[in-house]
This record gives structure tokens, C-alpha cells and sequence, in this order.
């Protein structure tokens, strides 16, 4: 709605930085949308100076402005204009009691300028989380072919978020205007000492706001992406507040967090999992565990021993003291080690594919090898791929996804990869007999069998290159996790 400030100058920044080269490139609108007043809000006082946000544009990189005036953007006029309608449950709850009638508006005019725009991807600030929650899920609901971007709130130095409607404040109300994002921030330490219920953490918030002089309108703990209200604090809730500062609304929120968070990523044999998670876990500052190249080390071991694959018995006892290691070198590579051996190389090869979902398959590996790794995420921060992770190692992941792609596809990569580690390339039909038997041991095992998680998202790469694949998990990953609440060693 323009009067840029220094929010709306970073979602330029990382508009420009989501564009690839030498492509067209950022756009920004300003709009005060008079669908997203109520009759008593602030649309005619709203402010207004697109000299100034042209300037800002212009210096944060975008290339067009698109500031079209309410009759050229509804020229057919406001009042009988298809209106869109988010879900009753999103709208209803923090703001929609307060503004009836004003995430339709945002709703109706967001559809609009996306049509006429036709953008890829959509940023939004995190600030206001309602929103944007609201409008991806427009955006799925109607299947529009746009990608939705949260980026991060930006705060002044006092920890006052970013708002065009601050220029309202006097002098004195900026200064008491403060006093809502450090209630929040008190209400997040009392909640680290161990304050999960959300009536004792808005009882405290409100203490904190009414003594400020400020006048409360909501505070709410809810869940983050479904917005509805939650008794007490557990994974990732967001703890929300709106209240008056003389005449001027503020709204803010602080997520808390009980651990850094826990990536799922699961899929069949070749799906490309390992190099997409790999730089994935990298941009999101998350440790990466290949589960897979656990289940390899030990067949290698087996098969060192000379013990026989599908003999449950005789691998139990290599379990007792097996010693496996896991470590990224400096290039983010896994280097593994079992019993002091380096097999990093060794269990890529041929034989120990052939057998691994063999000897994966045994009750007893699968126990030994999924507790080993709940240990390794007992503190979050990582993204595991595997098989089972979003179904019996962590299902209680922030976010879960299946990455799959046709068995042609896969036998395409396994060939390519084999090639490039200098192993003999089998005929593409025998590649794809492989995959197809090792898809249909690992998923018909009776212990953890290869399966997506009923929370997961389904992601089919065919025809996607490596960095649209990042892209999309680091996207999917947003939806879940907001910047607000775990930045990644990315973001600002
Ligand atoms: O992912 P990668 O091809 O290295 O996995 C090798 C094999 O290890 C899989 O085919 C499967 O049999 C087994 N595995 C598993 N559970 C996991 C990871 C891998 O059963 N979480």
C-alpha cells in the first residue's frame, strides 16, 4: 500500500535476489486498497507519497512500479466486483474480528493484481502473518501459478516493527509504541523458563501492554499455519497482539520455538535426494544426515564379515558395539566411517546397493539404526533423508516431504552418477529392473516400509533441474517455519 519504509525496501532486496539472471525482473505495486477498509478505518488518511516509494524502488532494485489508480484497477467499479473469500477459520480468527470484511479485500485484490502482474513468485513480510497465511492459501486454494515469499520482519532499533502507519505516531506515542514488541519479548522469556499456558502468557503480555498506556484489542496464542488458538505452547506457535497506540493500530507477534527445527525428506532409490538435501540443509543452516549411507556403512560391514544378508541372526551381533560415523567434510560432502574403516566411497559401489534393502529390511538394523539417528536430532536442527524419517524416525517434523520421480528418471540419474564415479554403467532397462526391485523391497518390508507420511508434501522432480528442487524444498520449508522464527544463515 506504499509509504515504503524499510520492510517493503527488503522485500525488493530479496525479490532481486530470487530473480536469475538476466531475466525481467521486480516489480512493485502501490495500491491503498479501499476494499481492505472497514467504513471507519483510515483509507482517506492513509498515506500516500509515491514520489518517495519510486525513489526507494528505484534504489532497491525494482524495475517497474505499478501504481494504478482505484479506477483503473476496478474499472468496472468496487461494489459489484467478484469478491474472494478465504476460509472462515483463517479469517475469523486474530484480526478478522476487529476488521470485518478486510482480508476479503486483501483477498480480492491480491487475485486481481496477480492476474494482471502474472508474477512467479509473490513476497510478503512476515509482519503480518495473518495475511500472508491467508493469502497462500488462496493461492493454493485457487491454484494460481505464483510461489508466495514471507521474508522476515524488520524491526527499528528499538524493536518496533516496521509499519507505514507509524508515521500516525507522535513523538511520545513512537516511544510508547515500543512497549509491544518488548511485552512480546518478555511473555518469550517467560515462556523459555518454562510458561506454556497460553491464558498465564497473555495475562502477562496484557499486564505489560495496559501498563505501557497501550489498549489491548486481541492477544492470541494460535498455531501458525492453521491460526487457531492453541491452551499452551508446544513446537512452533505464534503469540500474537493488537493494541491501540493513541489513534493508531499496532499489531506484532513473536513465534516461540521449543527446538531448532526437524526436516523430513523421504523418497524412493535415486529421487535425487541426497545433492538437493545436501544444499538445502546448507541454506537453511541445518545439519544433514544421510540415513541412507548409515544403512550402506553396515551392509558394507556385513559384507565384510562375510555374513550372510538375509540372516537377521548373525548381523545382530555386529549391532552391539558398531561403530558408525558420520561427518560433513569442508566441500558439505558426508564422509562415513564404520569401525574405524572409510567407506565413503566403497558403499556407493554396486554390490552393497544391490544387498542394502536386504539387510535395511531386518527388525534389528532398523532398530539400532533409528535410534542411533533420533539421538543425533534429539536437539532439532537438521534435515534427515531416508526412508521412514517423516513416518517412524522424526514424525514429529516441522516440515515432510516426498521426493520421487518416474523410474525412468531415476535410472537416467543412477547411470549418470555411476558413470561419474567411474563405475561400470549397467543398460539402462537393467538400471530401471533395480530401482523398480529395491522400490518394491523398501516399500513392502514389514519394518518402516518406504511409504509418505500422511503430513507430507509430495514433490515429483521429472523435468526439474537441481536448483528449482532446492528452491521448492526451501519454499515448502518457509510455509512451515517462518524466517521469524528460525532465520538460517541467509536471510538479514
Ligand atoms: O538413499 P540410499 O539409496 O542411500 O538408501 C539405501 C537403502 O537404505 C535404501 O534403498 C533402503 O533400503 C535403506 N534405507 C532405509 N531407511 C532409510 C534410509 C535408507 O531403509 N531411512
Amino acid at each position: 500500500m506504499g509509504s515504503l519504509h524499510a520492510g517493503h525496501q527488503q522485500l525488493l532486496h530479496r525479490a532481486c535476489e530470487a530473480v536469475p539472471a538476466g531475466r525481467p525482473a521486480v516489480l512493485l505495486s502501490v495500491f491503498v486498497n479501499p476494499l481492505q477498509f472497514g467504513p471507519s478505518g483510515d483509507f482517506d488518511r492513509y498515506p500516500r507519497d509515491l514520489d518517495a516509494d519510486a525513489a526507494l524502488a528505484a534504489a532497491a532494485g525494482a524495475e517497474a512500479l505499478f501504481a494504478p489508480s482505484v479506477a483503473e484497477l476496478f474499472p468496472g467499479g468496487e461494489a459489484q466486483l467478484t469478491g474472494v473469500v478465504p476460509p472462515a477459520a483463517l479469517r475469523q480468527s486474530l484480526c478478522g474480528p476487529g476488521r470485518p470484511g478486510h482480508f476479503e479485500g486483501v483477498a480480492t485484490v491480491v487475485c486481481r493484481l496477480l492476474a494482471l502482474v502474472r508474477p512467479d513468485r509473490l513476497l510478503l513480510g512476515e509482519k503480518d502473518w495473518q495475511q500472508l497465511t491467508i493469502l497462500r492459501r488462496v493461492v493454493a486454494d485457487l491454484a494460481l501459478p505464483v510461489t508466495v515469499q514471507g521474508c522476515a520482519t524488520v524491526r527499528e532499533a528499538d524493536g518496533l516493527a516496521c509499519s507505514s502507519r507509524h508515521r500516525y505516531l507522535s513523538p511520545s506515542e513512537r516511544d510508547q509504541a515500543s512497549a509491544l514488541p518488548a511485552a512480546l519479548r518478555a511473555a518469550r522469556t517467560l515462556w523459555r523458563g518454562g510458561m506454556a499456558s497460553a491464558a498465564l502468557l497473555t495475562a502477562s503480555l496484557r499486564r505489560d501492554l495496559e501498563a505501557a498506556g497501550l489498549a489491548v484489542e486481541y492477544l492470541q496464542l494460535v498455531q501458525p499455519s492453521t491460526l487457531s488458538p492453541v491452551t499452551a505452547a508446544s513446537g512452533i506457535s505464534l503469540l500474537a497482539a493488537a493494541a491501540g497506540c493513541g489513534s493508531t493500530r499496532l499489531i506484532d507477534h513473536i513465534f516461540l520455538m521449543n527446538r531448532p527445527p526437524i526436516v523430513a525428506i523421504d523418497g524412493p532409490a535415486g529421487a535425487g535426494k541426497s545433492t538437493v538435501t545436501r544444499a538445502f540443509a546448507r541454506r537453511l543452516g541445518l545439519l544433514y544426515l544421510d540415513t541412507g549411507a548409515m544403512y550402506r556403512a553396515l551392509t558394507w560391514w556385513v559384507l565384510h564379515r562375510g555374513v550372510d544378508p538375509a540372516d537377521a541372526a548373525a548381523i545382530a551381533p555386529l549391532l552391539v558395539d558398531l561403530d558408525l560415523q558420520l561427518e560433513s567434510d569442508a566441500g558439505g560432502e558426508q564422509r562415513v566411517q564404520v569401525n574405524g574403516h572409510e567407506v565413503s566411497e566403497a558403499i556407493r559401489g554396486p554390490e552393497v546397493t544391490a544387498l542394502v534393502s536386504t539387510v535395511a529390511a531386518h527388525a534389528c538394523v532398523r532398530a539400532a539404526l533409528t535410534g542411533q539417528q533420533q539421538a543425533m536430532g534429539q536437539r532439532g536442527g537438521l534435515v534427515a533423508e531416508g526412508r521412514d524419517i517423516g513416518t517412524a524416525v522424526f514424525p514429529e517434523a516441522e516440515c515432510k516431504v516426498f521426493l520421487t520421480a518416474t523410474v525412468e528418471e531415476r535410472a537416467r540419474r543412477r547411470a549418470a552418477d555411476l558413470a561419474q564415479r567411474g563405475f561400470v554403467v549397467p543398460p539402462l532397462a537393467e538400471l530401471e529392473a533395480q530401482i523398480a526391485e529395491r522400490d518394491r523391497l523398501d516399500s513392502t518390508r514389514a519394518e518402516a516400509p518406504l511409504c509418505q507420511a500422511a503430513d507430507a508434501v509430495e514433490l515429483v522432480t521429472d523435468g526439474l533441474g537441481i536448483d528449482a528442487v532446492i528452491q521448492r524444498l526451501v519454499d515448502l520449508f518457509r510455509e512451515r517455519v517462518p524466517e521469524d522464527a528460525w532465520p538460517g544463515p541467509a536471510a538479514p
